[in-house]
């Protein structure tokens, strides 16, 4: 299958409603290995998004992935921000003049993605931050040929899960040392999201 512009459009919708929902949980769980402002940060930052986005008629995926980008980059205050900006911008730009988006051009965006995120957060993967999530996603889809809504859904529930055992290295996390280990990092939790959000998307 492909992704085309409603689909996107779709897609940023759906990763706002489950922010939304799970508000509380992101910030429960910044309170244990951060300072608590995570649920806050992604609610506004999808919230802004969704409302870009639902103002305007789009013909292209890279502009609507691109306003995310932007405007997740300027009103998602914290690390996250720059982060998933930079997620959505490479996804933007490696649908630039392809719609409707190929499982083969989706899968070359979160390969840039992920490496946009190493280089903007400086980690790799094991640090107990969103690359985790991005990362085993980006491998998942480069194993498959299309998409699969129930195993992209587990698949990002796992990686999220994974970075529970994990010591940060990088971020505010890294500050909690050993204390860290335990708890799911909370930028890997909204990548989740997002990833659930796609999984919606590509079952309809
Ligand atoms: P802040 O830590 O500035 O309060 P948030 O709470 O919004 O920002 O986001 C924290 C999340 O950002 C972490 O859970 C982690 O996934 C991600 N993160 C933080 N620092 C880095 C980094 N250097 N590289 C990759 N991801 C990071
Ligand atoms: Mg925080
Ligand atoms: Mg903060």
């Amino acid at each position: 299958m492909e992704l085309d512009v409603q689909d996107i459009v779709a897609w940023i919708e759906k990763s706002n409603e489950n922010i939304q929902a799970n508000k509380e949980y992101l910030t429960t769980l910044d309170q244990e290995i951060g300072d608590g402002d995570h649920g806050i940060n992604m609610a506004r930052g999808f919230q802004e998004a969704a409302a870009k986005i639902a103002e305007q008629t789009y013909t292209s995926s890279a502009d609507v992935l691109k306003d995310t980008a932007m405007t997740l980059m300027s009103k998602v205050g914290g690390a996250s921000g720059p982060l998933f900006g930079t997620a959505f911008l490479k996804l933007s730009t490696a649908a630039n003049g392809m719609d409707p988006i190929s499982y083969e051009t989706f899968t070359n965006g979160l390969e840039e993605a992920v490496n946009g995120l190493k280089q903007r957060g400086k980690a790799t993967e094991g640090e107990k931050t969103l690359v985790d999530v991005w990362s085993q996603m980006m491998n998942y889809f480069k194993h498959e040929t299309d998409f699969h809504a129930e195993t992209i859904a587990e698949k990002a529930k796992k990686a999220m899960e994974d970075t529970k055992d994990m010591m940060a290295t990088k971020g505010r996390a890294a500050y909690f040392k050993e204390r860290s280990v335990g708890s799911i990092d909370p930028g890997s939790a909204s990548s989740f999201y997002i990833f659930q959000a796609l999984a919606d998307i590509v079952e309809r």
